[in-house]
C-alpha cells in the first residue's frame, strides 16, 4: 500500500470539488481569516465576530463596529489580496 502524505493545512467543506485548485485555495485562506478568533476591543471576550457583511460585533457586550468584510483590521487585508 502506498502511505499518502497528510494534507498540510485541513480541507474546508462547503466547496467540493468545483471551481478549480486556485479559486478553492483563496477561498480557503479569506474563510480561515474570517473565523479566526478575535478579541473584542471593548470588553476582550473572544466573542467578537462578523455580523454581516463589514459589521462586527460582540455577542458579550454589544459593542459594534465598521470594518472590512472580511477581516477587522482592513490594511492588512487588502495588501493580501
Ligand atoms: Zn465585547
Amino acid at each position: 500500500m502506498v502511505s499518502r502524505g497528510k494534507h498540510k493545512v485541513a480541507r474546508l467543506k462547503g466547496l467540493g470539488v468545483k471551481y478549480g485548485a486556485t479559486l478553492r485555495k483563496r477561498y480557503g485562506t479569506i474563510y480561515r481569516l474570517l473565523k479566526k478568533k478575535r478579541r473584542c476591543p471593548k470588553c476582550g471576550s473572544v466573542k467578537f465576530d462578523r455580523q454581516a457583511l463589514g459589521i462586527w460585533s460582540c455577542s458579550k457586550c454589544n459593542y459594534k463596529v465598521a470594518a472590512g468584510t472580511y477581516d477587522v483590521n482592513f490594511e492588512r487585508a487588502k495588501s493580501k489580496y
